[in-house]
């Protein structure tokens, strides 16, 4: 449930107003039973694999309210992959857009975060029109392996060498954060800095499973090349989503 999720509460009259305007938007526009064709070609709905209200816990925005809306589907395929759940879109929900948008709206965050999967394999355009239009900022999280399609307030880029970015997303990041693995990907990471602008924030982040080995080395590039600095998923240390 989204108040549940959203773990904000809004009282009395609010409350109900809001149940409502959801349950009303809910009976309108049900799920994929009622879908029509255009529909199932993503152009007024979305696969979604999850979205819940919670705290942004990687990157420059870390430590953030914000509500994430995980779309589904993502060929890249990175072997550490947290979320191999999201690779697949079919057995996922496809929701209205404007469901999508109602429930972020809903939720009362200030910030959305459209992740993955791979977000940017789909037209982002709509979904990100009607979360401004709600009042919303619009982040996204994305490899960079699709051209970027939509408005952002936002947009980190993490790199992956099995599907490398397209020099157009890196020229839109806000943000490039490298997934380090292995040391090699210290040079990985280097490689695509030179493609971003300069205004673009650099960030490494140990891979969970990983992190015991490759952060002291992490804190020793960052020493040395002070430009960039280390995003922890802080979500998984605070015990959040
Ligand atoms: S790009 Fe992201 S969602 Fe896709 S496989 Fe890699 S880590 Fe997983």
């Amino acid at each position: 449930m989204v108040f549940a999720a959203s773990g904000r509460l809004v009282d009395g009259f609010g409350k109900f107003i809001a149940f409502c305007a959801l349950s009303f938007t809910i009976v309108r526009l049900p799920l994929h039973f009622t879908m029509n064709k255009a529909d199932k070609k993503y152009g007024t709905a979305l696969p979604v694999m999850e979205q819940f209200y919670t705290i942004q816990g990687e990157g420059v925005h870390s430590g953030k309210a914000a509500y994430f809306i995980r779309l589904a589907g993502c060929p890249v395929g990175c072997h550490w992959c947290d979320v191999k759940e999201s690779w697949k879109p079919k057995p996922h929900q496809l929701m209205p857009l404007k469901e999508i948008a109602l429930r972020a709206a809903l939720s009362g965050a200030p910030i959305t975060v459209i992740t993955g999967g791979e977000p940017a394999m789909y037209d982002l355009s709509a979904l990100t029109g009607a979360l401004k239009k709600a009042g919303l900022k619009v982040h996204l999280e994305t490899s960079g392996a699709f051209a970027i399609r939509g408005k952002f307030d936002w947009i980190c880029v993490s790199p992956k060498k099995r599907k490398p970015p397209l020099k157009a997303s890196l020229r839109r990041a806000n943000e490039l954060k490298v997934v380090v693995y292995n040391r090699d990907d210290l040079a990985w990471a280097e490689k695509n800095a030179a493609l971003v602008t300069r205004k673009c924030r650099l960030l490494l982040q140990p891979e969970w499973g990983k992190k015991e080995t490759v952060l002291p080395y992490i804190i020793e590039f960052v020493q040395k090349h002070p430009l960039w600095q280390i995003s922890l998923q802080s979500h998984k240390y605070m015990g959040v989503e």
